[in-house]
């Protein structure tokens, strides 16, 4: 890990400095580090900031690292580098819970000096043992409870974990998203708080933490729905008041099932490099179950935080649709001062990125066709290459060819050599002048043309090219296709 990571607003590690704001919402974020950040927890991530936004409230990010095994550092940094790619600010941490275990150990023991936990030695054979049984009589498992029911003396040296006693009677809460919900105490196992070596459960160190934290709200996934009545009793063993609920629908992708690989690029950092600007990754994700007032489409990020409400997220799962994305991104390139994307572009022509003078004029070239910053790249590519180019063998097949080519690309150079200007209209008029003094189309002067401009059979307008390109450049590349011209048009007209 990046110390600077921690050294953000640390150190965390013992109790949490809860801020005094009375009445003030605070909502966290709390990514487990064992992969890439997810479109899902993104969009997650950004219901909560908006949230918290709209109502004066503070947003912590939370990193759920106690898993050692699967958690990676480089998983959290990336994480949080996403977050801040997407403009997904938070107030307070990152807070590391692998630098509070101390605290959630003290919590599990306070809970068994209160009575309200207990610790168990059941080995894994027995409870292994106490699962097969039930399956061989076709029940569903549980926990026996022995340990519960003898509350031995367990001396620190023996291996042990520690176990909440659950209660019986309904568990209910309201649910920003579900409404109200209710699950039956008597079908939760005494579920483990404290492993045998020490470490947290998901359970114990999220409450301990939304308790320390003053979490008002919890906004995640409705993958963790059927966790939160572990989390009421929690709470109320604590004797903190539970929290306010939002638990959202899954994203699913084109087949409607849970979004996966399989469909498509899943992690918010795949959408960076192919292009799409954070601004538009934001507003599609937060589209994804939730609809502005009247029905608008793009909004300013001070609109989203003005209008939004958790209320209004849909109950249902949201579709993630690539090519509404890609239009989305398409309306925000189109929006934006050349200027502001010429940095952002530099990453994408790498090395190749030619004179920096003349990206503004190919930018806004290249603004109206372009999805992706990617994709604004690769067509920006025989404009900031020094060099010769490659011709794309159909735009050869197809615009290179007969004998008449080569005195009529000859003619085309001079006309352009001796046009009053190197702008679009001055090069139109002198293309189309030639066009008309010869008796052909236009079309046989510009077809060829573009292909030794650009190597391909699309461009913008080809005035335009001539234009952002420049007078030198222009005509070397159409000196270079009149040399080629004997070599590549074989056949006749
Ligand atoms: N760390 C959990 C996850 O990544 C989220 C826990 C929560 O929001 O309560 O799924």
């Amino acid at each position: 890990m990046d110390c600077s990571l921690r050294s953000l607003d640390g150190p965390w590690g013992g109790s949490y400095h809860r801020p005094a704001v009375a009445n003030s919402p605070r909502v966290r974020f709390a990514p487990s580090p064992t992969g890439y950040l997810h479109v899902g927890g993104a969009r997650t991530a950004i219901f909560n900031l908006l949230y918290a936004r709209h109502h004066g409230g503070t947003f912590v990010l939370r990193v759920e690292d106690t898993d050692v095994e699967r958690s990676r550092q480089h998983h959290a940094e990336q994480i949080v580098q996403s977050l801040q790619w997407l403009g997904v600010e938070w107030d307070e941490g990152p807070v590391f819970q692998s630098d509070r275990l101390d605290l959630y150990r003290r919590r599990a023991n306070q809970l068994v000096e209160e009575g309200k936990a207990y610790r168990c030695v059941c080995t894994l054979e027995q409870l292994e043992a106490e699962r097969a049984e039930a399956e061989r009589g076709g029940r569903q498992y549980r926990y026996s409870g022995r340990c519960r029911a003898s509350r031995e003396e367990v001396s620190p040296s023996t291996p042990h974990v520690i176990r909440f006693q659950v209660r019986s009677g309904p568990i209910r809460f309201h649910d920003h998203v579900r409404g109200d919900v209710e699950f039956d105490g008597e079908l939760i196992d005494d579920f483990v708080l404290l492993r045998s070596d020490g470490n947290p459960t998901y359970h114990l160190s999220v409450v301990v933490d939304d308790v320390d934290m003053g979490i008002t709200l919890v906004a995640r996934g409705d993958d963790h729905l059927s966790n939160t009545p572990k989390h009421v009793l929690l709470f109320e063993a604590f004797g903190a008041p539970a929290p306010e609920f939002a638990h959202v629908p899954l994203i699913l992708g084109a087949d409607r099932k849970r979004l996966s690989k399989r469909t498509g690029a899943t992690s918010v950092e795949e959408y960076q490099s192919l292009g799409v600007l954070p601004e538009a990754l934001f507003n599609f994700l937060l589209l994804l179950g939730w609809s502005p007032p009247a029905g608008r489409e793009i909004l300013t990020r001070k609109e989203a935080e003005s209008t939004f409400e958790l209320s209004d997220v849909h109950r249902s799962a949201a579709v993630f649709d690539v090519e509404k994305l890609l239009w989305l991104n398409h309306q925000y390139i189109q929006s934006r001062p050349a200027e502001e994307l010429v940095p952002k572009l530099l990453p994408f022509l790498g090395e190749n990125e030619g004179d920096r003078e003349a990206l503004p004029e190919i930018v806004r070239m290249l603004q109206p066709r372009a999805r992706t910053l990617r994709e604004m790249a690769d067509q920006a590519r025989p404009f900031v290459t020094s060099g010769d180019i490659g011709y794309e063998p159909e735009a050869v097949q197809k615009h290179i060819r007969g004998t008449e080519l080569l005195p009529r690309m000859e003619a085309l150079r001079a006309a352009l050599t001796s046009a009053p200007a190197f702008d679009a209209t001055a090069t139109e008029a002198a293309v189309r002048k030639l066009a008309e003094e010869s008796g052909v189309s236009a079309a046989k002067y510009i077809h060829p043309l573009r292909v030794g401009l650009t190597g391909r059979t699309a461009s913008p307008s080809i005035f335009e090219v001539l234009a952002a390109m420049g007078k030198e450049k222009s005509l070397s590349r159409l000196d270079r296709l009149i040399e080629q011209i004997p070599l590549l048009a074989g056949s006749p007209d």
